[in-house]
């Protein structure tokens, strides 16, 4: 397939123009599943802790393409030797569809029915569908090699460095595009400066020494969106209701309880038997919409779940200091005797997230590190020189949150023994 006679652009708040010139490129958008993407949001339910935060996975998508596109064309107008000029159009495809199998509410809904959006990429890539015979244009092989460079398995490791790394297309396009569509101030990153200091080194994608503060400020603000806006702990709460609200769904349709609503295809979700075709119906809207009916189903847990979730009343929570840990199981037997739902009304999460890595074996590190190319043509792995990167590198940082529903807790406050009563008024 051919460049476009004249080139098409994308207007978009973050790199301000995405430029598509390849035919092939074109044809991948406006397919139907790539176009379902508009309606998957990128941050989940973390809109409803940051209103702003309603773009899409489409937008993504479309970004990592485009930062992925301008680090090649950084490659072929220095014409650095060591960059595959054959890949090019494979590492475009695998970038633009790298997010293509998410579902709705993507991190709730993988926990709740043990799915794998990876897994899913790759059967919509390799089925028969509008992605597959596209790609099938360029030849019969290409969408199984565009399926190898997501799953991380392509022969050539410098394609697959290039989409997934600790300094990929993927994570500068999400930490700048969140940042801006929350509005918080932490992902702001001179991407066009760390761009710059790429280069195709040995088979790996690397940084030139130079660019090492860029890099360093690139990992202390992933660092920052981490904890303050994807371990958000009202996100949190409202993703153990999306969560409790799927598994009650399964759990009332296993036991041959009868939905007043129920469309296609939740009943092949809720059995772990989709089809491809199938999977593709699941978009937010056909979520929310289910989620609004069952307000009214006959099922008074399910119910008050959905209300929570579609009216914003979600769980309160208090962080929990490691002495009360022990205390978990007899919180849940004190609800239990109060007349509370020991497993919906009391939730314990642990969010915990590795800035970046430097403690595991060698093999498993392949591909992971952040490598800096020194004047003469050395390696370093970053945490060698930069003595910031050292100080959050391998620090396992984790909190322990409590969640509850504080209106069915205000109405046994009285029966709380004391001591019990006193880990729930702790203040954040
Ligand atoms: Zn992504």
């Amino acid at each position: 397939m051919n460049h476009l006679r004249e080139e098409k652009v994308f207007k978009d708040p973050v790199h301000n123009y995405i430029h598509v010139q390849d035919q092939l490129i074109w044809l991948l958008i406006n397919t139907k599943e790539f176009q379902r993407l508009r309606r998957i949001r990128q941050l989940g339910t973390s809109y409803l802790t940051f209103h702003g935060a309603e773009h899409s996975r489409f937008s993504h998508s479309l970004g990592v393409y485009e930062i992925t596109r301008r680090i090649i064309s950084q490659f072929e107008r220095n014409a650095y030797p060591d960059w595959p000029r054959e890949e090019r159009l494979v590492a475009l495809c695998a970038a633009l569809l790298h997010d293509l199998g998410h579902g709705p509410f993507s991190h709730s809904i993988e926990q709740a029915f043990q799915m794998n959006h990876e897994d899913w990429t790759c059967r919509i890539l390799l089925g028969d569908t509008e992605v597959g015979r596209v790609l099938k244009q360029m030849d019969e092989d290409f969408p199984a090699k565009v399926a190898s460079v997501i799953r991380k398995d392509y022969e050539n490791e410098i394609v697959v460095n290039l989409v997934t790394s600790p300094l990929d297309a993927d994570r500068m396009d999400y930490l700048l595009r969140d940042a801006y569509f929350t509005g918080v101030n932490y992902g702001t990153i001179d991407m066009d400066r760390i761009l710059r200091m790429l280069r195709p080194y040995q088979g790996r994608i690397v940084v030139k020494e130079t660019g090492m503060h860029a890099v360093e400020d690139y990992l202390m603000s992933r660092y920052q969106m981490y904890w303050q806006v994807y371990f958000h702990p009202v996100t949190r709460s409202s993703e153990i209701i999306l969560r409790q609200i799927f598994r009650r769904a399964k759990e009332l349709y296993t036991s041959g309880y009868s939905f007043a609503f129920l469309p296609n295809p939740l009943p092949g979700l809720f059995n772990s038997d989709l089809t491809v075709q199938e999977y593709l119906l699941l978009d937010e809207a056909l979520i929310q919409t289910s989620f609004m009916q069952w307000e009214n189903e006959k099922d008074p847990v399910i119910r008050d779940l959905c209300t929570r979730f579609m009216d914003r009343k979600l769980y309160k929570y208090v962080e929990l200091e490691s002495l009360d840990l022990g205390k978990i199981e007899e919180i849940r037997e004190i609800f239990k005797d109060l007349g509370l739902h020991p497993e919906y009304d009391l939730e314990i999460d642990f969010p915990t997230d590795l800035p970046y890595d430097v403690s595991r074996p060698d093999e498993e590190l392949r591909g992971k590190q952040i490598l800096l190319l020194d004047k003469q043509d050395r390696l370093l792995e970053i945490s060698e020189v930069s003595e910031i990167v050292r100080s959050i590198s391998g620090i396992q940082r984790g909190k322990f949150f409590l969640y509850y529903p504080d209106n069915k807790l205000q109405a046994v406050w009285h029966h709380l023994p004391p001591e019990i009563a006193q880990i729930f008024e702790r203040k954040l």
